[in-house]
């Protein structure tokens, strides 16, 4: 059995002594029925920190024992993921943490079924980031992906993706992704659940997207995102 887990960004550390955040100090008491003596892992922006907690009434704060450095996992995956219904796209966040994705570029498509103004879209990323933040602690992960703001495919910034770069479709000139190449950095897009429109099919492969296939099943693109980013995290040499 793991040791519980917190994420420290919004603890304060002094002199050796961790203060913890209200919320975490509410989850690790009442939920995983921790007390004074108890060791938990912290987890920091590429850290993992070992912690003995100390709680005093309602206050918890840890005293630090250890700290290392966690790897960026390799490859670098940046998932193209269009906007799915709120089920759908949860779940294809959550499964992109716990993998270790490590920058999500959000695709506003034609065909998304939700489509948010910008006023609500604020509000929905700082949702995102607490779900990615909490598969982290699932996962024992010390990074959260990066998150860009949802754009229409025609104004991403193709340059800042890696140069080995696969979109998952539902064509007879998708090749396995078996047979995908790809270096210490690989672009994924998945599409939404209505799929690609054709003008963005056609501007993937534009841009250097190679067509791969998922199998001959028609996914479910939470399905998808799991199945083609624990393709390449696990094919690549560990
Ligand atoms: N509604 C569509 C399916 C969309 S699936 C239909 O019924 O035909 C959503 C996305 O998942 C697709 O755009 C594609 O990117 C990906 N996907 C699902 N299954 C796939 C497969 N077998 N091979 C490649 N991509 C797949």
């Amino acid at each position: 059995m793991s040791s519980p887990r917190l994420r420290l960004e919004k603890s304060a550390f002094h002199d050796g002594i961790w203060t913890i955040d209200e919320q975490e100090a509410r989850h690790l008491i009442k939920v995983r029925r921790c007390y004074s003596g108890s060791l938990v892992e912290g987890l920091l922006d590429g850290q993992k920190i070992q912690l003995r907690l100390i709680c005093e009434g309602d206050t918890v704060r840890a005293e630090e024992l250890s700290r290392l450095q966690e790897p960026l996992p390799r490859p670098e995956i940046h998932l193209l993921l269009a906007l799915l219904k709120t089920d759908q796209f949860d779940l294809s966040l959550r499964l992109a943490a716990e993998i270790g994705v490590y920058k999500i570029h959000l695709l506003q498509c034609k065909r998304c079924v939700p489509q948010y103004g910008a006023g609500r879209v604020e509000d929905k990323m700082r949702r995102w980031r607490k779900i990615l933040d909490e598969a982290t602690k699932q996962a024992g992960a010390t990074r959260a992906p990066l998150l860009s703001t949802p754009v229409p495919l025609s104004e991403l910034d193709i340059a800042a993706l890696p140069e080995s770069r696969f979109a998952a479709l539902l064509s007879e000139n998708a090749r396995p992704i078996k047979e995908a190449a790809f270096g210490d950095g690989v672009a994924i897009a998945i599409g939404p659940e209505g799929d690609w429109d054709p003008e963005e099919s056609s501007l993937l492969l534009s841009r250097g997207f190679a067509p791969v296939s998922l199998g001959k099943r028609i996914l479910r693109a939470s399905t998808a995102v799991s199945a083609a980013c624990s393709w390449f995290m696990l094919s690549a040499d560990q």
